[in-house]
Parts: C-alpha cells; sequence; structure tokens
C-alpha cells in the first residue's frame, strides 16, 4: 500500500505518523509551507485524510482531494468533517469509538472531584508552604449530588455508570428518551440544569448542539451549580459562561474543551473553583494507541476492500 497517498492534517500521535509513513506515502498537510501549493501538485495522488478533533476534512479540502475515497479520523467526534459532502460524493468516513470512552469518563468524573474539593487549590496551597500556617478551608461534598448529563451516548453512558458509585440521583437530556436506562429523562437542557447541581455535556457538536449551554442553562444551573465539559468547547456559550463565573452566577467549572482551543479566557485564570484542562480526555498511551491502530485498522481494511472497523459514512 505504500503507493497510495494518505494526507495527516497535524500531529497527533507519533506512534501513528510512523506506521502511516511505513505503510502508505505519507504527507504531513502541516509541514507544508504553502498548503494551496501543496494541494494543487499532490492532490492526484491522495485518497486518504487522516484528521482528528483539530483539523479534518471540510468542504473547501473536500473539494481540492478530487480523488479522495477515505476521511479516518482519530478522534470519535466528527465535528470537523463536512459528513454531508462525504456522503454526496461516496467518501466513507470513520473514527475511534469505545476504545476512549473510559478515559473520558474517568477524567469527568476527575474534573467534577477537583472542582468540588478544589485539589488543585489545595496541591497549591501544600506546594506554597500555607498548610504550616493553617488548614485548607471547607469544601463541597459529590456524594449525592444531583449530576444531570447533556447526551447519553457511550461516553455520557460511562459516566452515569461512575457516578451511580457515588450515590448519586443521575438524569439525562438528549434527542429522545433512552429505553434502556431507568435514569431520569427531561426534555429540555434547561429543566435538566434546573434539577441538576452538577451538568455534565458529553454530546456530540452539530450546528444544532453549538451553545446548547446557553445563559438560559447557566442561570438554570445556578450560583451553587457546577458545568462539567468533556463534550467540546462550542457546547457552551464560552463568554456567557466566563461572566456568571467571574459574577458568582455560577458555582464553578470542569473544563476539558474550549470555543477556540487552544485559546482559554484568561478571566479564567484567577478563578478557584474553576479547572483548565487542555483537551486531555483521551489523551493517555493506552487509549491513543488504540486510536492509532483503529485509523489504521480502517484505512488497511479499506484499501484491501474489507468492511470498515468503525464505519460512520
Ligand atoms: P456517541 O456515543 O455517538 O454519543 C453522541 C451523543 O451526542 C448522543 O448522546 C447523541 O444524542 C448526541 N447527539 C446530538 N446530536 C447528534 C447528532 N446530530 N448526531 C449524533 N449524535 C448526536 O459519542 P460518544 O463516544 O459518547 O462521544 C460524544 C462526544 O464526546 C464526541 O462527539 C466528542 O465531541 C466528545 N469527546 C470529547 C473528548 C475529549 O477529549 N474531551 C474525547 C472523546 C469524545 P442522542 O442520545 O439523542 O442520540
Amino acid at each position: 500500500m505504500d503507493a497510495i497517498g494518505v494526507l495527516m492534517m497535524c500531529p497527533m500521535s507519533n506512534y501513528l505518523e510512523q506506521e502511516l509513513d511505513n505503510r502508505f506515502k505519507l504527507f504531513r498537510y502541516w509541514a507544508q509551507p504553502k498548503q494551496r501549493d501543496f494541494l494543487a501538485d499532490h492532490a492526484a495522488s491522495i485518497r486518504a485524510v487522516v484528521g482528528n478533533a483539530t483539523a479534518g476534512a471540510d468542504a473547501e479540502l473536500i473539494a481540492s482531494l478530487p480523488k479522495l475515497e477515505i476521511v479516518s479520523c482519530f478522534s470519535v467526534g466528527l465535528d470537523k468533517v463536512d459528513l454531508i459532502k462525504c456522503k454526496e460524493k461516496g467518501i466513507r468516513v470513520t473514527n475511534t469509538p469505545d476504545v476512549l470512552t473510559d478515559d473520558v469518563a474517568d477524567l469527568a468524573i476527575g474534573l467534577i472531584l477537583a472542582v468540588l474539593r478544589r485539589i488543585c487549590e489545595c496541591d497549591k496551597y501544600v506546594r506554597r508552604g500555607a498548610w504550616k500556617l493553617g488548614d485548607f478551608k471547607l469544601t463541597t461534598k459529590f456524594s449525592g449530588k444531583r449530576v444531570g448529563i447533556i447526551g447519553l451516548g457511550r461516553i455520557g453512558l460511562a459516566v452515569a455508570e461512575r457516578v451511580e458509585a457515588f450515590d448519586c440521583p443521575i438524569s439525562y437530556y438528549s434527542r429522545s428518551k433512552k429505553g434502556n436506562t431507568n435514569y431520569t429523562y427531561y426534555g429540555s437542557v434547561v429543566e435538566l440544569a434546573s434539577n441538576s447541581d452538577i451538568l455534565v455535556v458529553a454530546w456530540s457538536l452539530t450546528p444544532e448542539t453549538t451553545h446548547i449551554v446557553n445563559r438560559q442553562v447557566i442561570e438554570a444551573l445556578g450560583p451553587k451549580g457546577i458545568l462539567i465539559n468533556i463534550g467540546r468547547g462550542p457546547h457552551i456559550d464560552e463568554a456567557e459562561m466566563v461572566s456568571a463565573l467571574v459574577e458568582g452566577r455560577l458555582g464553578g467549572a470542569g473544563l476539558d474543551v474550549f470555543e477556540k482551543e487552544p485559546e482559554v479566557p484568561e478571566q479564567l485564570f484567577g478563578l478557584e473553583n474553576v479547572v483548565l484542562l487542555p483537551h486531555v480526555g483521551s489523551g493517555t498511551e493506552e487509549t491513543r494507541k488504540a486510536m492509532a491502530d483503529l485509523v489504521l485498522g480502517n484505512l488497511e481494511a479499506h484499501f484491501s476492500s474489507k468492511p470498515l472497523l468503525t464505519p460512520v459514512v
């Protein structure tokens, strides 16, 4: 397969990059000084794109690659791929579901505990020697709190299963009520937020789910409410969230994702009720290797005319 051109959009995994280089004719898009010229010169040999949560295949890229057959994503979220264009043109699309579910759900629990128990602040307190001057102030209990989950997909459900161990009443909002759980269903995000102490965003990002957490939802969650985002940054109206946190209208936030990554609103840096992570939901050695193997497996299946491992389109 070493004559098949594969375009990798940005650095995402050294292992994946090396394996793509070994098995295919790899083009590194980010390393091209003149990307338009590069596409004009090599479009005829590029049959696959490898993207992720940062860079995928938009309509412009798809239009410039007439030989494109498959977009293999190193992510479960497909918000950086124009799925409609891919369907129209018969381009196959794959992602990396399931293998990252545990890590992202684990991190959601970590964020909840870090915000409520001020784990990062406690760590700083010890490191700067403040403990010698007195005990750390009291924090907030997690066990038993009402947890609302936006999106009961694979990750949302895995968060719910973990939260059960903390004896928390669980409710959710999805496009439709799920037949396979006894968790309480609310028909709107505002209703869910009104009935939650902790609101976890675990949805897919689409134009319809952008800013699903708006001012009204933030007000419904309230000054003691905690917002956790392990979905995508644009799910939350970030400007509204920042002013609510600064003004004390929202109790706290644990955020792995942001609207304009890697930009993070600086007003958040001074707030001790906020925990900020650099989009590391699936960022463990084990999971990133499994994701890379899925990307490679999907490409090899496609170019050997075998069934795709994780087809989306
Ligand atoms: P999933 O099993 O496909 O679940 C997707 C969820 O999104 C479902 O609850 C679904 O709602 C909802 N949804 C809303 N609109 C949708 C649409 N137009 N198409 C498909 N689903 C839609 O995905 P997952 O594995 O749980 O992952 C969920 C999201 O988490 C990903 O899309 C990604 O954005 C994010 N994620 C973040 C990280 C991170 O590093 N922070 C890592 C992995 C994933 P219904 O219940 O109504 O069907």
